[in-house]
Protein backbone atom coordinates (compact mmCIF):
# COMPACT_ATOMS: atom_id res chain seq x y z
CA UNK A 1 0.00 0.00 0.00
CA UNK A 2 1.34 3.57 -1.21
CA UNK A 3 0.28 6.07 0.83
CA UNK A 4 -0.42 9.48 -1.17
CA UNK A 5 -1.82 12.14 1.38
CA UNK A 6 -3.61 10.74 4.22
CA UNK A 7 -5.18 7.73 1.71
CA UNK A 8 -3.41 4.65 1.00
CA UNK A 9 -3.73 3.80 -2.87
CA UNK A 10 -2.76 -0.45 -3.61
CA UNK A 11 0.38 -0.69 -5.54
CA UNK A 12 -0.63 -2.61 -9.19
CA UNK A 13 1.65 -5.95 -8.35
CA UNK A 14 0.27 -6.87 -12.11
CA UNK A 15 1.55 -3.97 -14.00
CA UNK A 16 4.98 -3.80 -12.20
CA UNK A 17 5.37 -6.97 -12.76
CA UNK A 18 4.84 -6.54 -16.16
CA UNK A 19 7.00 -3.79 -16.40
CA UNK A 20 9.48 -5.25 -14.18
CA UNK A 21 9.49 -8.31 -16.94
CA UNK A 22 10.18 -6.23 -19.37
CA UNK A 23 13.21 -4.02 -18.41
CA UNK A 24 14.30 -7.40 -17.88
CA UNK A 25 13.66 -8.23 -21.79
CA UNK A 26 14.99 -4.52 -22.40
CA UNK A 27 18.36 -5.11 -20.83
CA UNK A 28 19.39 -8.44 -22.40
CA UNK A 29 18.05 -6.37 -26.10
CA UNK A 30 20.67 -3.97 -25.05
CA UNK A 31 23.40 -5.88 -23.58
CA UNK A 32 23.12 -4.71 -20.18
CA UNK A 33 22.98 -7.93 -18.32
CA UNK A 34 25.85 -10.73 -17.72
CA UNK A 35 25.79 -13.97 -18.28
CA UNK A 36 22.77 -15.33 -15.76
CA UNK A 37 23.78 -13.18 -12.99
CA UNK A 38 22.62 -9.52 -12.07
CA UNK A 39 19.30 -8.49 -10.65
CA UNK A 40 16.33 -6.26 -11.04
CA UNK A 41 13.69 -5.92 -8.31
CA UNK A 42 10.78 -3.76 -7.60
CA UNK A 43 8.70 -2.78 -4.76
CA UNK A 44 4.89 -3.76 -4.09
CA UNK A 45 4.39 -2.35 -0.55
CA UNK A 46 5.00 1.50 0.12
CA UNK A 47 7.17 0.01 2.94
CA UNK A 48 9.05 -1.32 0.34
CA UNK A 49 9.61 -4.63 2.15
CA UNK A 50 7.89 -6.99 -0.26
CA UNK A 51 9.62 -6.80 -3.52
CA UNK A 52 9.38 -8.85 -6.74
CA UNK A 53 13.12 -10.26 -8.30
CA UNK A 54 14.15 -12.63 -11.06
CA UNK A 55 14.11 -16.42 -10.27
CA UNK A 56 18.17 -17.50 -9.35
CA UNK A 57 19.71 -18.07 -12.94
CA UNK A 58 17.20 -17.11 -14.99
CA UNK A 59 18.15 -15.24 -18.16
CA UNK A 60 17.02 -11.93 -18.74
CA UNK A 61 15.71 -12.96 -21.53
CA UNK A 62 13.13 -15.34 -20.96
CA UNK A 63 12.16 -13.56 -17.88
CA UNK A 64 8.15 -13.91 -17.82
CA UNK A 65 5.92 -11.37 -15.72
CA UNK A 66 4.11 -14.33 -13.72
CA UNK A 67 7.62 -16.09 -12.69
CA UNK A 68 9.61 -13.22 -10.63
CA UNK A 69 9.59 -14.08 -6.97
CA UNK A 70 7.76 -12.28 -4.51
CA UNK A 71 10.09 -11.45 -0.85
CA UNK A 72 9.80 -10.47 1.87
CA UNK A 73 12.58 -8.29 3.44
CA UNK A 74 11.86 -9.20 6.87
CA UNK A 75 11.17 -13.34 6.35
CA UNK A 76 14.71 -14.75 7.94
CA UNK A 77 13.86 -17.95 5.90
CA UNK A 78 13.56 -16.51 2.65
CA UNK A 79 17.22 -18.19 1.60
CA UNK A 80 15.49 -21.23 2.59
CA UNK A 81 12.43 -21.46 0.21
CA UNK A 82 12.83 -24.25 -2.70
CA UNK A 83 13.14 -21.50 -4.75
CA UNK A 84 15.41 -19.12 -2.95
CA UNK A 85 16.65 -15.92 -4.98
CA UNK A 86 20.70 -15.69 -5.50
CA UNK A 87 22.11 -14.37 -2.10
CA UNK A 88 23.30 -11.16 -3.29
CA UNK A 89 20.23 -10.52 -4.84
CA UNK A 90 18.83 -11.43 -1.32
CA UNK A 91 21.44 -8.93 0.39
CA UNK A 92 21.38 -6.27 -1.54
CA UNK A 93 18.08 -5.13 -2.66
CA UNK A 94 16.38 -6.24 -0.12
CA UNK A 95 18.80 -3.82 2.46
CA UNK A 96 18.12 -1.33 -0.39
CA UNK A 97 14.51 -1.75 -0.38
CA UNK A 98 13.86 -2.10 3.45
CA UNK A 99 16.03 1.11 4.11
CA UNK A 100 14.85 3.05 1.12
CA UNK A 101 11.08 2.76 0.75
CA UNK A 102 10.85 5.31 -2.16
CA UNK A 103 13.43 3.40 -4.05
CA UNK A 104 10.35 1.50 -5.78
CA UNK A 105 12.57 -0.32 -8.58
CA UNK A 106 16.60 -1.28 -8.16
CA UNK A 107 18.45 -2.37 -10.89
CA UNK A 108 21.93 -3.58 -10.40
CA UNK A 109 24.29 -5.02 -13.14
CA UNK A 110 27.33 -4.93 -14.65
CA UNK A 111 26.84 -3.36 -18.23
CA UNK A 112 30.27 -3.14 -19.99
CA UNK A 113 30.90 0.18 -20.76
CA UNK A 114 29.92 1.70 -16.93
CA UNK A 115 31.51 -1.49 -15.75
CA UNK A 116 34.71 -0.51 -17.41
CA UNK A 117 34.71 2.55 -15.99
CA UNK A 118 34.27 1.12 -12.61
CA UNK A 119 37.39 -0.30 -13.01
CA UNK A 120 39.08 2.62 -13.50
CA UNK A 121 41.42 4.43 -10.86
CA UNK A 122 39.17 7.09 -10.96
CA UNK A 123 35.51 6.33 -12.12
CA UNK A 124 34.24 9.76 -12.54
CA UNK A 125 31.84 10.31 -15.09
CA UNK A 126 33.28 13.80 -16.87
CA UNK A 127 30.70 15.72 -17.94
CA UNK A 128 31.40 15.37 -21.81
CA UNK A 129 27.96 15.98 -23.57
CA UNK A 130 24.31 15.91 -22.59
CA UNK A 131 24.54 12.08 -21.12
CA UNK A 132 27.67 12.30 -19.24
CA UNK A 133 26.36 15.25 -17.68
CA UNK A 134 23.05 14.13 -16.46
CA UNK A 135 25.33 12.20 -13.99
CA UNK A 136 27.08 15.19 -13.03
CA UNK A 137 26.93 15.91 -9.45
CA UNK A 138 24.19 13.73 -8.46
CA UNK A 139 26.60 9.86 -8.96
CA UNK A 140 27.73 7.97 -5.50
CA UNK A 141 30.76 6.70 -6.74
CA UNK A 142 31.32 3.41 -4.02
CA UNK A 143 35.29 3.11 -3.75
CA UNK A 144 34.58 0.80 -0.35
CA UNK A 145 33.70 -2.49 -1.39
CA UNK A 146 34.06 -4.24 1.66
CA UNK A 147 33.30 -8.13 -0.08
CA UNK A 148 30.96 -10.41 -1.80
CA UNK A 149 27.60 -8.84 -2.39
CA UNK A 150 26.21 -12.25 -1.29
CA UNK A 151 26.92 -11.06 2.52
CA UNK A 152 24.25 -9.05 4.52
CA UNK A 153 27.04 -6.58 6.14
CA UNK A 154 27.68 -5.54 2.47
CA UNK A 155 24.18 -4.67 1.53
CA UNK A 156 23.56 -3.04 4.67
CA UNK A 157 27.11 -0.66 3.62
CA UNK A 158 25.30 0.22 -0.12
CA UNK A 159 22.02 0.62 0.93
CA UNK A 160 23.33 2.74 3.68
CA UNK A 161 25.21 4.79 0.26
CA UNK A 162 22.44 4.77 -1.90
CA UNK A 163 20.35 6.72 1.08
CA UNK A 164 19.12 10.27 -0.93
CA UNK A 165 21.12 9.23 -4.68
CA UNK A 166 19.81 7.46 -7.49
CA UNK A 167 22.74 6.54 -9.03
CA UNK A 168 25.71 4.42 -7.66
CA UNK A 169 28.96 3.50 -9.74
CA UNK A 170 30.56 0.27 -8.18
CA UNK A 171 33.97 0.50 -8.09
CA UNK A 172 35.86 -2.94 -9.05
CA UNK A 173 32.35 -3.91 -9.71
CA UNK A 174 29.30 -2.84 -11.59
CA UNK A 175 26.33 -0.20 -11.23
CA UNK A 176 22.87 0.12 -9.04
CA UNK A 177 20.15 2.88 -10.00
CA UNK A 178 16.78 3.36 -8.31
CA UNK A 179 14.35 4.76 -9.54
CA UNK A 180 10.22 5.78 -8.28
CA UNK A 181 8.72 3.11 -11.00
CA UNK A 182 10.35 0.58 -12.89
CA UNK A 183 10.82 3.21 -15.82
CA UNK A 184 12.17 5.97 -14.10
CA UNK A 185 15.06 3.47 -12.98
CA UNK A 186 15.45 2.09 -16.37
CA UNK A 187 16.13 5.37 -18.19
CA UNK A 188 18.29 6.16 -15.67
CA UNK A 189 20.58 2.86 -16.31
CA UNK A 190 20.11 3.37 -19.91
CA UNK A 191 21.85 6.81 -19.84
CA UNK A 192 24.32 5.92 -17.40
CA UNK A 193 25.39 3.35 -19.79
CA UNK A 194 25.51 5.58 -22.97
CA UNK A 195 27.51 8.26 -20.67
CA UNK A 196 30.08 5.42 -20.04
CA UNK A 197 30.22 4.37 -23.60
CA UNK A 198 30.39 8.54 -24.40
CA UNK A 199 33.29 8.13 -22.12
CA UNK A 200 35.69 5.22 -23.18
CA UNK A 201 34.97 5.90 -26.63
CA UNK A 202 36.32 10.05 -26.46
CA UNK A 203 39.06 8.74 -24.63
CA UNK A 204 39.98 6.13 -26.89
CA UNK A 205 40.50 8.39 -29.16
CA UNK A 206 43.55 9.26 -27.30
CA UNK A 207 42.93 13.24 -27.64
CA UNK A 208 41.90 15.51 -24.64
CA UNK A 209 38.35 15.54 -23.25
CA UNK A 210 36.39 18.85 -23.64
CA UNK A 211 35.13 18.84 -20.17
CA UNK A 212 32.54 21.45 -19.06
CA UNK A 213 32.57 23.62 -16.71
CA UNK A 214 30.71 23.65 -13.80
CA UNK A 215 28.09 26.16 -14.41
CA UNK A 216 27.69 24.44 -17.80
CA UNK A 217 27.67 20.70 -16.27
CA UNK A 218 24.84 21.93 -13.59
CA UNK A 219 22.60 23.77 -16.32
CA UNK A 220 22.50 20.71 -18.05
CA UNK A 221 21.51 18.77 -15.05
CA UNK A 222 18.22 21.05 -14.61
CA UNK A 223 17.53 20.56 -18.20
CA UNK A 224 17.43 16.71 -17.24
CA UNK A 225 15.04 17.25 -14.44
CA UNK A 226 12.44 18.82 -16.29
CA UNK A 227 12.64 15.80 -19.00
CA UNK A 228 11.76 12.99 -16.26
CA UNK A 229 8.38 12.06 -18.76
CA UNK A 230 11.01 11.17 -21.28
CA UNK A 231 12.13 8.10 -19.36
CA UNK A 232 8.17 7.11 -19.04
CA UNK A 233 7.87 7.31 -22.97
CA UNK A 234 10.69 5.74 -23.37
CA UNK A 235 10.11 3.06 -21.20
CA UNK A 236 6.55 2.51 -22.79
CA UNK A 237 7.89 2.79 -26.36
CA UNK A 238 10.42 0.32 -25.97
CA UNK A 239 7.58 -1.93 -24.77
CA UNK A 240 5.69 -1.42 -28.00
CA UNK A 241 8.83 -3.00 -29.65
CA UNK A 242 8.97 -5.85 -27.20
CA UNK A 243 4.76 -6.50 -28.05
CA UNK A 244 5.39 -6.37 -32.02
CA UNK A 245 8.65 -9.12 -31.60
CA UNK A 246 7.75 -11.25 -28.18
CA UNK A 247 5.27 -10.11 -25.77
CA UNK A 248 5.49 -13.78 -24.05
CA UNK A 249 7.10 -11.39 -20.74
CA UNK A 250 3.85 -9.61 -20.39
CA UNK A 251 2.81 -13.72 -19.40
ZN1 LIG B 1 26.99 -7.29 -9.28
Amino acid sequence: MAAVGNTMVELDEDQIRVDLAAAFRLAARMDLHESVANHFSATISSDGKRFLCNPKWRHFSLVRASELLLLDADDPSTMDRSDAPDPSAWCIHGAIHARIPTARAVLHCHPPYATAMCGLADPTIPPIDQATARFWGRTVYDMEIGGPPDEQAEGARVAEAMVGNTVMMMGNHGVTVVGETVAHAFEELYYLERACRNVVLALSSGRPLRVMDNALAASVVRMWERFTDQGVAHFNEQKALLDLEDPSYRD
